[in-house]
């Protein structure tokens, strides 16, 4: 409640409309215990006084009423009557649409086109036609506006229990044993309730609006009892002669539907999931970047070129070290492999090379990125984006969810050249075609008009790999794209790989928690934990000989394939929350090798020709001794 409340008011028209809404409600709530005259009591010697005159703030009304008086009341009638009107429709549509969307099948067409008739009329119309048949008065004209509202809230509704109701929380919930009536107020009702308060409060406004139109006309609050509308009608007649008797409850009104939508708004924002990690506005164009140190001056080492990078996410008070310093390069023609557990910061470390971590959350707080020896992280956006696909291409590990789902791929292959290059239609459908035929997709031509849903998993993540392709990249960044695949596929796509890596010189940083997959695919490993590396070699060397403890535990966790019984050692324990890191090694807690000096301090990175350790006591007892002269060396 409390977050909300701060993602609320840190949208300053929200803040300002739950002000003013809150003025305009507590005055009307205290109303009846100001010292106000009888607002309906009549003085026809006073009539038309002007604001200001004794007696009356606001001045009075044809018949002399105290317009300040009739302005409260009015103000209170027609704000509980909007209130209660938009609660009536909310409920009865929102109960209306959780049914027809979870049963579903005929009750919910039966139910969805008396919806649609009573949607197609004008619904002002509709109001009216209401009112007429029920008589005027303030009751019905609230019957009448919920009425008319009531098909709005059961159309939202129902398409988003639509959407919930084949979720597989449901189906999980019905395999329980759960009746219905108990799935939808356990498991539908909470997820839709956040779209009822969004539609409510993006709508009261309206039927607060609405209801004062009806007694505007005459048909709502009925003399000489005040509302808004009313008093806003009962003054038009005297419009020029005594304007301020219209012009008060006019800007009432206004005052009190902008603030209502002003806070509607707010609400729907901070109460979108989506939006409640950042800020409330799109992640920018490129990751932020806001170096605390100097960028570094580190010689070229390779093509792609990562020194000392560190990339945060800012949540809230939170401060999240995703990639706390990482040091990577990768030659032309070569792989690098980026091998660690889950959340050890794989993912963010790739992304951030292009600046695409999210920002806001997302900060790259020091380090460089060079390509080429350029640093990406000063370039300017328009020469970032021209290296995007062009000199760094991505291959994801979902192909489902970076493929648009409404495009053929052959047109989404297409476009990804033609964002580059500018060729006709026809010639980027004839590159796309070759790609499709280079990756090894049989039947290109029909493939090129399959929609993604059409194709394999495998035969999709060709696609992907054909994108990644699309401009000629030089550098390559695979973050897990075989995860999601069987063996097979798996093994056909690293020979793809591999293939094209020595056809095209092609650099690829290949990421993956599988050694299997690294052993077969590269010729170096970094191995990361907690946003770090620590341990760095040659892959045949890192693989036979692990220096680092955690790197040798990740290994004893492989089955081999006729290796004979074995134990599956599993590593104790779970990474640390990168918000809360330890000092000193973050392995430390689950290593069986820790000693107190352990978690000391920074462990800084050993270094000796291709091999890198970040341990005080590596598995190969002879490197402590270099490790404790390097050390001497270096104080
Ligand atoms: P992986 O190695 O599995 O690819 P990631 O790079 O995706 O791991 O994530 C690294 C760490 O960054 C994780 O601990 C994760 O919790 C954190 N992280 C990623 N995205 C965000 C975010 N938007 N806000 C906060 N923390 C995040
Ligand atoms: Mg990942």
């Amino acid at each position: 409640m409390r977050q909300f409340l701060k993602l609320l008011f840190r949208n300053r028209l929200a803040g300002l409309g739950a002000i003013v809404l809150g003025a305009i409600v507590l005055l009307v709530l205290v109303t009846p215990l100001l010292p106000l005259p009888d607002p309906n009591a009549t003085a026809t010697g006073d009539r038309f006084l002007r604001p200001f005159s004794a007696g009356h703030l606001l001045g009075t009304d044809h018949l002399g009423r105290d317009l300040l008086a009739r302005l409260l009341y009015g103000t209170r009638l027609s704000l509980a009557v909007g209130l209660a009107a938009a609660l009536i429709a909310a409920t009865i549509g929102s109960a209306i649409g959780i049914l027809a969307g979870y049963f579903g099948g005929r009750l919910d067409n039966v139910v969805m086109r008396g919806v649609d008739m009573l949607m197609a009329f004008p619904y002002i119309l509709l109001a009216l036609a209401i009112v007429a048949a029920l008589g005027p008065g303030l009751l019905n004209a609230l019957i009448a506006v919920a009425a008319v509202n009531i098909p709005f809230f059961a159309r939202n509704i129902r398409g988003v229990t639509v959407g919930l109701a084949g979720r597989e929380f449901v189906d999980a919930a019905k395999l329980a044993g759960m009746g219905s009536g108990r799935i939808v107020m356990v498991e539908i009702l909470p997820n839709v309730l956040p779209t009822i308060v969004i539609a409510m409060s993006t709508t009261v406004g309206w039927m607060i609006l609405e209801t004062a139109g009806l007694s505007f006309l005459g048909l709502g609050s009925q003399p000489p009892q005040a509302d808004l509308g009313s008093m806003l009608g009962e003054a038009r007649a005297a419009l020029i002669s005594a304007p301020h008797t219209s012009v008060v409850p006019g800007v009432m009104i206004f005052l009190i539907v902008m603030s209502v939508n002003l806070l509607g708004d707010g609400i729907r924002d901070a109460l979108d999931p989506r939006l409640k990690s950042g800020a409330l506005s799109r992640p920018r164009a490129t990751t932020a970047v806001d170096r605390k140190g100097p960028v570094p001056e580190t010689p070229q080492q390779g093509l792609l070129d990562l020194q000392e990078l560190q990339t945060q996410f800012h949540v809230g008070e939170r401060i999240y070290r995703a990639v706390g310093g990482v040091s990577l390069h990768v030659k032309p023609g070569e792989c690098l492999g980026i091998i660690g557990e889950s959340g050890s910061g794989k993912s963010v470390t790739a992304l951030s090379v292009m600046g695409l971590v999210a920002s806001p959350p997302g900060v790259v707080t020091g380090g460089a990125v060079k390509y080429d020896g350029e640093d990406l992280l000063s370039a300017d956006y328009k020469s970032l984006r021209r290296k995007r696909g062009e000199n760094v291409a991505y291959i994801f590990q979902d192909p489902l969810a970076t493929l648009h789902p409404l495009y053929r791929v052959g047109d989404q292959l297409a476009e990804a050249i033609r964002v580059h290059h500018r060729v006709s239609d026809a010639e980027a459908k004839r590159r796309g075609l070759e790609l499709l035929r280079s990756v090894r997709i049989p039947n290109p031509e029909s493939r090129m008009r399959n929609y993604p849903h059409e194709m394999s998993g495998g035969m999709r993540q060709r696609v992907g790999i054909a994108m990644a392709l699309a401009n000629d990249p030089d550098v390559i960044i695979a973050d897990e794209p075989t995860t999601a695949l069987d063996v097979t596929v798996q093994a056909q796509i690293l020979s793809m790989l591999d293939d094209l890596r020595r056809e095209r010189g092609l650099a690829i940083v290949f990421i993956t928690h599988d050694f299997g997959v690294v052993a077969q695919l590269c010729d170096r490993v970094a191995v990361m934990y907690a946003g770090r590396i620590v341990e760095e070699g040659m892959t045949r060397e890192v693989l036979e000989h692990p220096l680092h403890p955690y790197t040798s535990r990740l290994i004893a966790c492989v089955p081999e394939l006729g290796g004979g019984r074995r134990k599956l050692e599993a590593i104790p324990g779970l990474p640390p929350p990168v918000d809360k890191l330890p000092p000193g090694c973050a392995f430390a807690p689950r290593c069986p090798k820790a000693q107190p000096e352990c978690q000391k301090g920074e462990i800084a990175l050993f270094t000796k020709e291709e091999r890198a350790v970040r341990c005080l006591y590596p598995e190969e007892t002879f490197l402590e001794e270099e490790m404790a002269d390097a050390r001497l060396a270096g104080e």
